[in-house]
């Protein structure tokens, strides 16, 4: 949730292509909320996560934010460890740009040797915390609560692009992260949700009605709902 040069607030700086380049979906209940690659489930067991950050204030934050969603997904445990070696291996390399994830189990393909998530340091801590749900939402599988086929935004798509795309930030990430809506039989789509922490947070002027959505820095029920759904304990 960085801003970018052309918007000031809380403009969440999008994440690389490894992030949202999912496919398909099944349409199922309408009494939760979310949006969630049911290909990219984790199996249910444990999942170690490998913390490699700098400082002991980001790697509470970050365990903190764990804590929250583990809470929600009765299938998985976590054992979080210091260091490299894990399922998931979150890094603040600042040789790394941008807040990102891989999706779900996206991260079995990522070289051992390479993070599956990044997180920018960051002295604000409700702004870290934040940020390390939204992208531990993604390693759950989850995807971007305002590309919900469901969503009501009402984009000012040139606006859209002239205020995020930058010279690292090219048209086509802005396509994918913003406007793109995933479809097909593998996802698990519920009611839009604008309290999701899967949802970015944008100001009125990119929408035709001045309806701009703002910084959620918690689960919503529609968060946990989902995570519970998708991770229920095997019957
Ligand atoms: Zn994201």
């Amino acid at each position: 949730m960085n801003p970018t040069a052309q918007l000031s607030g809380n403009v969440h700086f999008p994440l690389p292509p490894l992030d949202s380049e999912t496919p398909t979906s099944a349409r199922t209940g309408r009494t939760k909320r979310g949006l969630a690659d049911t290909t990219k489930r984790w199996p249910a067991g444990v999942i170690t996560v490998a913390i490699d950050l700098r400082d002991q204030k980001s790697k509470a934050l970050v365990i903190d934010a764990i804590r929250e969603w583990a809470h929600n997904t009765p299938a998985l445990q976590f054992r979080v460890v210091d260091g490299r070696e894990g399922d998931i291996r979150i890094s603040d390399d600042p040789g790394i740009k941008r807040n990102w994830s891989a999706i779900g189990t996206d991260a079995k393909n990522v070289p051992l040797s390479e993070p599956t998530m990044h997180l920018e340091r960051l002295d604000d801590s409700r702004e870290f915390r934040a940020n390390a749900l939204h992208e531990f939402g993604h390693a759950l599988g989850l995807l971007h609560e305002h590309q919900n086929p469901e969503h009501d935004i009402n984009w000012d798509i040139d606006a859209v692009y002239e205020g995020y795309t930058s010279e690292h930030f090219p048209k086509e990430l802005v396509y994918s992260q913003f406007l793109k809506l995933p479809v097909g039989d593998h996802l698990l789509v519920t009611r839009y949700d604008s309290k999701s922490i899967m949802h970015y947070d944008f100001p009125d002027i990119v929408t035709l009605d001045g309806r701009g959505v703002g910084a959620n820095t918690h689960l919503s029920e529609g968060d946990k709902a989902i995570v519970r759904k998708l991770y229920k304990l095997p019957t």
